[in-house]
């Protein structure tokens, strides 16, 4: 069974049943909604969509909602500006007014304050380059550097500088509500730059009354600067190498990637490395070779998930994207791992507990984990130490938390009342596992389970071998 979760981000390309279909058959565990594009009507009738196709294939699949965020846009264009070097472009603020030729306003008035004249401005994902020539009455002038086609709503990158906009913006609470209402498993915070803006979110959440977790995407430089803090703040993490790469300088991107996987892994929060993985599969059937190697590195690194954006959402080979990362997963997991969660951080009896189980499932070449969980936390406790080869059977009473256990490396979830007394809820799970060919005769299974001895509980590992 393949370990690293696949992430699809939803699109025209890929939202409707048949395709949803399609993609969890080639192995989508996460799907994406990212409300820099996705309104609301669409929100509403793709969640039920999704769960009715998860339901259809018997497949745990989670919904992680992506936030804007505070990024910088341009406004909306009747026609796209075709752009070449030399031309004159205006970006204007608070409503002025251009008489240039090709001018566009921009959703944050912050802007003419925070850039000044000989600065280069990244328009669109860093795809065009333009100085700036100076500010005045509103309006920001700059020459064009790179060619580029500009349409409606490109994101504005200002590398190294703190945008003053507020973590969550109207647009991401308007999003947020109907994220609750549809009872989507992650929220993910875009441009998230310091601990406070995970905890604003989580203050979202909980207003909201929902029951999601929070993935901070990590995608500039001061975000990079206080990623620990970020790291522990929040439930996972995404390293966003699309706006990270234009943020830094992208000869540093591999070296923040590595550090940000090794953080996680070290301190246990699922991570998700993110972005231009099979770029070329947007047009093409087959990926790059570089492509491979760098799916490849994310693998080897053993982040939780890696994920895929413009290739399912708007690609023209959305579910060959997903068998690629299928197959290059499940060969590179063969040939082990860069090993970081040697140097995991386990703390409190339960997780020694489970650091002992992990212990006793690697010594065993046929083994599999077996872990029961209220709120999730023993399951991603056991993926956390990186079974060497056991996959992670994790029950839960819970609909929700089954769910979110779709993004932890190696943990596959299944629904399951418990009983009072414990020793049932390990005979139900081993006849589960048996029935759905999961486990078979001769394995060895570690559970991770209570023990009731009159009015005490304690926590156990046991070694079982299937009949
Ligand atoms: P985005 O985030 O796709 O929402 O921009 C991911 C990234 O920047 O890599
Ligand atoms: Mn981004």
């Amino acid at each position: 069974m393949r370990k690293t979760k696949i992430v699809c981000t939803l699109g025209p390309a890929t939202d409707s049943p048949e395709m949803l279909a399609a993609l969890i058959a080639a192995g989508a565990n996460v799907f994406r909604l990212n409300m820099s594009h996705g309104a609301h009507d669409w929100v509403r009738a793709v969640v039920p969509r999704i769960r009715e196709a998860a339901r259809q294939s018997k497949a745990n699949v989670a919904i992680m909602m992506d936030t804007q965020g505070p990024a910088i846009r341009t406004g909306d264009l009747a026609t796209k500006l075709d752009l070449k070097p030399g031309d004159i472009v205006e970006f204007t603020v608070r409503g002025a007014r251009s008489e240039e030729e090709y001018s566009v306003d921009v959703n944050y008035d912050g802007l003419i304050d925070d850039i000044s004249e000989g600065d280069v401005v990244m328009v669109d994902n860093g795809n065009i380059h333009m100085k700036v020539l100076g500010k005045k009455d509103n309006r920001i002038r700059c020459e064009v550097l790179t060619q580029g086609v500009l349409g409606s709503r490109r994101h504005i990158n200002l590398p190294g500088v703190k945008v003053n906009l507020p973590p969550l913006t109207a647009k991401d609470l308007k999003d947020m509500a109907v994220g609750a209402e549809m009872e989507v498993d992650y929220f993910a915070l875009s441009f998230c730059r310091e601990k406070s803006d995970v905890e604003a979110m989580r203050a979202e959440i909980q207003r909201l009354g929902s029951e999601a977790k929070i993935i901070a995407k990590i995608e500039d430089q001061h975000a990079v600067k206080y990623v620990k803090d970020i790291i522990s703040a929040a439930d996972a993490v995404m390293v966003a190498r699309g706006d990270l790469g234009i943020e830094c300088p992208m000869e540093e991107l591999p070296i923040i990637q590595r550090r940000i996987v090794k953080s996680c892994i070290r301190v246990g929060k699922p991570v998700i490395v993110a972005t231009h993985m099979l770029e070329s599969m947007i047009t093409n059937p087959l990926p790059t070779r570089a492509e491979i190697t760098d799916v490849a590195n994310a693998i080897y690194e053993q982040a939780d998930a890696i994920m895929l954006s413009g290739e399912t959402s708007v690609g023209k080979y959305p579910v060959q994207c997903v068998e690629t990362f299928d197959r290059v997963a499940r060969r590179i997991e063969r040939s082990g791992g860069a090993g970081f969660a040697r140097e995991a951080v386990v703390d409190g009896p339960r997780q020694k507990t489970v650091a002992a189980a992990v212990s006793l499932a690697n010594s065993f070449p046929q083994s599999k984990i077996v872990v029961f969980t209220q709120h999730g936390n023993m399951a991603r406790y056991v993926a956390h130490l990186r079974p060497l080869h056991a996959t992670i059977y994790a029950f839960s009473p819970h609909e929700n938390v089954v769910r979110q256990l779709a993004l932890p490396y190696g943990v596959f979830a299944q629904r399951m009342g418990f009983q009072e007394d414990p020793a049932k809820n390990v005979f139900e799970a081993e006849a589960a596992l048996l029935l759905k060919g999961l486990v078979e005769s001769g394995d060895h299974l570690v559970v991770v389970t209570d023990i009731v001895e009159g009015d005490r509980r304690h926590e156990s590992v046991q070694l079982r071998i299937v009949p």
